[in-house]
């Protein structure tokens, strides 16, 4: 029994972990010390992800009010979600289908189109490596701001040896659910260049008690959940705890870039950033096997989780499931994720080919810490047979 999600980066002793973790006085000290330490510049921490891209995107709006953003073409429905709170409009740019990343091709013809683009936001998408090299020269050149949005690749290596998060103005974290550095909820910006950050909006407040007890206690009910999962009760537990909002869908939580990440929280995050480098070894070995028998899956630096396109990805998903193989929360499965968000994005599925091919074919491949080499192979096993 394997989920794709669901609190399944919390074996037994993570969840206890993160059930009873307390701060120390200085903990959220700590994590800032840290983050400045590991990327340069300055840190804030807020409530989540999508907080920490809208302060820095705000602080764009104010040299540039009104200005366009531009953002791949293939995301998470929060991307441009935090372009709008600041203020600014996304312009979405189509997918090199072998990167699911825009090219500097891409961004330059767009830049040329749209002389009101003034930030472009790079997400090495699910851990691979966009095109930095190019992409930070056409920046450069053309004084646009470059943010690195590392919710999918904190401790990547680009193509040329630079670590993710050396390289734009803004660096955004993301401690969200399934994230690389998951604790539920949270994120961080690092502010990389000399600017005034007076006018950042402000982060002492906590989010109210509720969302805070909620995210405290996710990875407790969906490990229930998970483990009634076989006797059928898990999946009614399940729908119990969304229906009662005792745990809130993915993409659902608001932009609120005054509230800050709890203590506790930053302890957490603390120890994920320890075992980081150890934990994209395990997740590494796992994409190595299942590339063995699925050669033409996309390789990433950091597979948070690992890409492949199928040619029937329903009977695919059908075949994985018979086994207990739940792999269907996929990202993306439309061009901007999740699929019950998508209507309300005004995407330009023409001018995105790419994008509504990856997210009609695409699925992810597991590697969280309840994946072990023998699932991984025979999930493998599985998809190749289905495929053959
Ligand atoms: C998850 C995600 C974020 C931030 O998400 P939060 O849930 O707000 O922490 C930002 N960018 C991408 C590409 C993401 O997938």
């Amino acid at each position: 029994m394997i989920f794709q999600s669901i609190g399944s980066q919390f074996r037994a002793p993570d969840m206890w972990r993160h059930l009873t973790a307390h701060a120390s006085r200085d903990s959220s000290t700590k994590l800032t010390h840290t983050l400045e330490a590991t990327f340069g510049g300055k840190a804030f921490l807020y409530q989540n992800g999508r907080s920490a891209l809208a302060a820095a995107l705000t602080q764009i709006a104010l040299d540039h009010p009104g200005a366009s953003v531009a953002v791949n073409g293939y995301s998470c429905f929060v991307v441009q979600e935090a372009v709008h709170a600041a203020g600014l409009t996304p312009v979405f740019l189509d997918i090199d289908p072998n990167a699911l990343h825009f090219s500097g091709d891409t961004l330059a013809k767009a830049l040329t189109e749209n002389t009101d683009i003034k930030a472009v936001v790079v997400q090495n998408t699910l851990g691979i490596p966009c095109d930095i090299e190019t992409i930070e020269r056409i920046t450069t050149k053309r004084n646009i701001c470059l943010i690195e949005d590392l919710a999918h690749s904190a401790g990547l290596r680009y193509g040329d040896g630079r670590a993710a998060g050396s390289v734009g103005a803004f660096v955004i974290l993301s401690f969200g659910r399934d994230k690389l550095l998951d604790t539920v909820s949270g994120g961080a910006l690092i502010v990389r260049q000399s600017t005034d950050t007076s006018k950042l909006p402000q982060h002492e407040l906590l989010a109210p008690l509720g969302t805070r007890l909620r995210d405290r206690l996710y990875p407790f009910f969906t490990w229930i959940a998970r483990m009634l999962y076989p006797i059928k009760v898990g999946g009614v537990l399940l729908r119990g705890l969304l229906w009662t909002k005792l745990i809130s869908r993915s993409a659902s939580g608001s932009i609120n870039p005054s509230y800050t990440m709890p203590a506790w929280q930053a302890e957490c995050a603390l120890y994920r950033l320890k075992e980081l480098d150890h934990d994209i070894g395990r997740r590494k070995a796992l994409q190595e096997i299942y590339q063995e028998r699925l050669p033409s899956l996309i390789v990433a630096d950091t597979p948070v989780r690992v890409s492949i396109m199928v040619k029937d990805r329903a009977a695919v998903l059908r075949a994985l499931r018979a086994h207990h193989y739940y792999l269907d929360d996929i990202w993306y499965d439309s061009p901007i994720g999740p699929r019950r968000l998508y209507p309300s994005v005004a995407f330009p599925e023409s001018r995105c080919p790419h994008a509504v091919y990856a997210a009609e074919h695409i699925i992810n491949l597991p590697t969280h810490v309840s994946v072990d080499k023998t699932t991984a192979r025979h999930i493998a096993q599985i998809i190749a047979e289905e495929e053959a």
